[in-house]
């Protein structure tokens, strides 16, 4: 989980930088710390940065899914920006970008404190998700396969083959709040790897080293227990409220979560608690109505839509008819060729039906474009009973077209062909049947 794409120290640096003593870490001795005075012991500059060694630090070097430490040091009366906090070994390497010249001087240090207490809050939020996780799906193997914190969010990936459901993510939710309002402590002590699978075995959620190499235990009251190298809030309630944004199938047995805590939980459930009143008041019901009255009106709107379908398929028959006054005479039948605005291949259909169903000496032309378009031909019994096929007429002329077409002997389609042709197709299909019509006799 430590960060490998990101290089920050070119091995040059590394090199100078390895054998120096063990920084201490007062990131641990109290992670609460914001200022420090420590000694320059190396550094270096390199490139347009400067890479600063201390003796003692409160910057938290980046390891465990925690981004490191950004804040400033000082030199001479001037600040000094750290943009980055990294660890070589067992040394604590602040990343300057300026170079900076001060090796056995005393400085004063200061962390950017909302950033890292951000982070503190949403890392300690992760454990705390973690075992409400693991408590809601009762998966007593649950495990963190990785760990993204930041200061006003945290991506915690665990191996899980289902999805986790909405059901499920609430009641992770409302568990991992009632964890946190327990004011648990978060208890940290030093250990060694096999003294610590001694005492916790298989409860062990998380199990990694610092970035200086010690093994560190973090409990949080008897609900998590891991090796963490991360830094904590000192009780859960500064966590509260928790809110879990979304999940995520990251990849095949492995579902993410996303939540954000304190401050950002709050601004979480603020938001969907702004939401829901506006719900209530444009549906003018309790909360608890929201969704089932929200159900009913989908509902509604389905079969209002089913019914202006109907409405509007038999005011198109009814006009249908109406064509026929208008129809030209070619043999015994009479032709309608139309032309229609936004129609679909299927209302085309039930419209020529309705002329030709009810004259058998009737012969239909529709087209028309909506998002596609199509044509309609069909001709009453009689035109069958002159051995004529209105389906092979309709695929010559929508061959020559490069279009496919075809049908029966009385109902035949097309369509595909480029909107503004849609005229042009109506009429090559009229001229192609008024000439295989025979004279009246
Ligand atoms: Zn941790």
């Amino acid at each position: 989980m430590s960060s490998s794409e990101n290089i920050a120290i070119p091995p040059e640096v590394e090199e100078q930088i390895m054998h120096l003593p063990k920084t201490r870490a007062l990131y641990y001795d109290d992670p609460y710390l914001r200022e420090f005075e420590a000694k320059v012991l190396k550094s270096i500059t390199f490139g347009q940065r400067s890479y600063v060694v201390l003796d003692k630090t409160v910057f938290f070097p980046e390891g465990g899914g925690q981004p490191g430490d950004q804040g400033v040091v000082d030199a001479q009366g001037a600040n000094f920006g750290v943009s980055d906090t990294r660890a070589v070994g067992q040394v604590v390497v602040h990343i300057l970008s300026r170079p900076f010249q001060g090796e056995g001087i005393v400085t004063k240090g200061a962390i950017d404190w909302p950033r890292r207490y951000g982070n503190m809050k949403h890392h300690t939020a992760a454990h705390i998700v973690f075992s409400a996780t693991r408590s809601v799906l009762k998966m007593k193997d649950l495990r963190y396969m990785g760990f993204q914190i930041s200061t006003d969010r945290v991506r915690i990936d665990l191996n899980r083959d289902e999805s986790m459901t909405r059901d499920q993510i609430n009641e992770i939710e409302r568990t991992a709040n009632l964890i946190a309002l327990e004011q648990l402590t978060v208890k940290t002590s030093f250990t060694t790897r096999d003294e610590a699978v001694k005492r916790f075995g298989s409860e062990l959620g998380l199990t990694e080293v610092t970035p200086t190499g010690d093994v560190r235990l973090v409990e949080v009251g008897d609900q998590d227990v891991s090796l963490c190298c991360g830094t904590h809030v000192r009780s859960t309630i500064e966590v509260v409220p928790i809110k879990i944004l979304g999940r995520l199938r990251l990849q095949k047995g492995i579902e993410r979560l996303e939540v954000a805590a304190a401050e950002h939980g709050f601004a979480e459930f603020s938001k969907a608690s702004e939401t829901a009143s506006k719900l209530t008041d444009l549906l003018d019901s309790e909360i608890g109505s929201v969704a089932p009255r929200v159900q009913q009106l989908l509902e509604e709107r389905e079969r209002i839509k089913d019914e202006l379908r109907k409405l509007r398929m038999s005011v198109a028959e009814s006009e249908a008819l109406q064509y026929l006054s208008n129809a030209e005479s070619v043999g015994s039948f009479k032709v309608v060729t139309r032309t229609l605005e936004d129609l679909d291949a299927d209302t085309l259909k039930r419209m020529a039906l309705k002329i030709t169903y009810s004259d058998q000496d009737t012969i239909v032309i529709l087209g028309s474009s909506n998002e596609a378009t199509h044509l309609v031909a069909a001709a009453g019994a009689n035109f069958s009973k002159l051995g004529l096929n209105i389906g092979e007429i309709v695929r010559a002329v929508a061959q020559k077209g490069g279009c496919r077409g075809g049908g029966t002997s009385n109902l035949a389609q097309t369509g595909g062909f480029p909107g503004n042709k849609t005229r042009e197709f109506v009429q090559q299909v009229r001229e192609a049947i008024i000439h295989s019509v025979p004279e009246k006799g």
